[in-house]
């Protein structure tokens, strides 16, 4: 089983401190959302899954964290000051503001049971294209409008890549094919953000730009959309839940070749089966435009087309000795858009003795906030207390544990089977005489007696 719909998933993140809507007691931001002491633990958690996976597992991969803020000039060679936009139409009628290209997605404001574009009433301008990239301006002196200290949020990651192509390509002594990961913040001023995390303007991504020559890319494309399939199942989504898409030359970037999108069931509640699906992420064959592109040498029609760069990107081949442009194959996954398929997928309901409904996210031990909770049977009597306490601290070094003594064990064992914490570490008053504790399986809801001293092994085991 998995979530019904992504508004359970909502009531859940508020209720049990995964995430809350930010600026809240300010009335909110739109579609802006704040990761609380259990949502931060499970994006980090994604994001170390996905760089172990990519950086430590392989051979072939480094790592790098670029600046957010970049020279301008970045963004006018990537293309994004020019093409980095939406189409959007203003609706006369309801004076409601959308993307052209996701009317289907957007509610209209007037008739609050239609699409927008779907109510007799509608009445849209032309449409006009709305660049996306947030301004701002850098320096003490700078004047909002003073175009010499223009500068851009970043969009996306991809760029901080491209133009560090020459430095890491000459510090690490790599060959092709490589590739370079960073995962961090993006920002995008969507017109229509929406759908809890799924679209918001402030957002993280986890991109990876693979080298290599251009006769590869296609079979090397295909080895990361499979990739990549397998890896979501590994952190427990599934399969059902997961679909390909591949895009048609209409919807293609100018600069790919082929971009496949790996789509995840994030409405499940919609009847027509076509609009269940959203992108999870997407796969591109981005060909050798960006290394071209950022590179002082390269000429179109007789022209140089960047004489701003003071870097040639291309790469030079010792073996067939060739210099060439490398094409870039490029998985590009957000981290809340995955945090949420993981939510959603882990999300179970299951009836207990007394035909009372309980939640439990079966979420994987490697993504769960909290692998253990130590909880004291009785609270009044300290011996249990500090047996208890003592636990945890002993287990801390080796995985994510917590005390907690809030409530009947009843009630602790159903928050920590809502919050996905795979086992529970009963101490009772039997536990001062024979050093054995009770661990509950969160899935199974079985209870073992494990001694204390084998304990942290007895659980990494278990914890995989
Ligand atoms: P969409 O078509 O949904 O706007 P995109 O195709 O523009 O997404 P990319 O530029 O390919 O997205 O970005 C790569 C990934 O970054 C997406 O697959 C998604 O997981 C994530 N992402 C992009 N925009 C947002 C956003 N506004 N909010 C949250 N995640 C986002």
């Amino acid at each position: 089983m998995s979530a019904p719909n992504i508004e359970t998933i909502v009531s859940l993140s508020k209720r049990r401190g995964f995430i809350f809507p930010a600026s809240e007691i300010y009335g909110g931001l739109g579609s802006s959302w704040d990761y609380g002491s259990l949502g931060v633990e499970l994006a980090n958690n994604i994001k170390q899954s996905w760089w172990r996976w990519l950086v430590y597992e392989r051979d072939d991969i480094e790592g790098l964290d670029s600046s957010i803020i970049q020279n301008r000039l970045v963004w006018k060679y990537s293309g994004h000051e020019t093409t980095f936009s939406d189409p959007l139409v203003d609706c006369r009628a309801c004076k409601g503001r959308f993307r052209l290209d996701k009317l289907q997605d957007s509610q209209c404001p007037k008739h609050s049971s239609v699409h927008a574009g779907e109510s007799g009433d509608c009445d849209f301008t032309e449409p006009k294209q709305f660049n996306l990239m947030f301004k701002t301006t850098v320096g003490a002196v700078s004047a909002e409008d003073d175009e010499n200290a223009l500068a851009y949020l970043r969009p996306e990651t991809a760029q901080g890549i491209f133009i560090n192509f020459a430095n890491v390509l000459n510090t690490s002594r790599r060959k092709l094919p490589f590739g370079i990961a960073q995962i961090g913040k993006s920002f995008r001023n969507e017109v229509t953000p929406g759908n809890f995390i799924f679209r918001t303007r402030e957002f993280e991504q986890m991109e990876m730009e693979y080298f290599c020559r251009p006769e590869d890319a296609p079979r090397i494309h295909q080895e990361f959309i499979d990739g990549f399939q397998e890896w979501f199942q590994s952190l427990g989504i599934s399969s059902e839940n997961l679909k390909l898409y591949e895009q048609t030359p209409a919807e293609l970037a100018h600069y790919a070749e082929r971009t496949v999108d790996i789509l995840y069931r994030y409405f499940p509640e919609r009847e027509d089966e076509d609009k269940q699906w959203d992108e999870l992420m997407g796969i591109a064959n981005r060909t050798d435009f960006d290394l071209k592109t950022h590179s002082k040498k390269p000429e179109v029609d007789g022209k140089r087309i960047n004489p701003d760069s003071t870097e040639d990107l291309s790469y030079f081949d010792e073996a067939t000795k060739e210099r060439f442009y490398p094409y870039v194959i490029e998985p590009a996954a957000g981290v809340n858009r995955l945090l949420l398929a993981v939510l959603m997928d882990a999300y179970t309901e299951k009836t207990n003795a007394k035909n009372e409904t309980r939640v439990i996210l079966k979420l994987k031990p490697e993504l769960a906030p909290i692998k253990v909770a130590v909880l004291p049977l009785a609270k009044n009597k300290p011996e249990i207390i500090s047996m208890a306490k003592q636990i945890k601290k002993d287990l801390q070094p080796a995985m994510r544990a917590v005390y907690d003594d809030t409530g009947g064990i009843g009630k602790l064992y159903a928050r920590q089977d809502e919050i996905g914490t795979p086992f529970c570490v009963t101490v009772d008053h039997e536990s001062l005489e024979d050093n054995h504790v009770t661990v509950r399986d969160r899935d199974t809801w079985e209870q073992e007696r494990v001694n204390t001293n084998e304990l942290k092994n007895y659980l990494q085991k278990r914890l995989g």
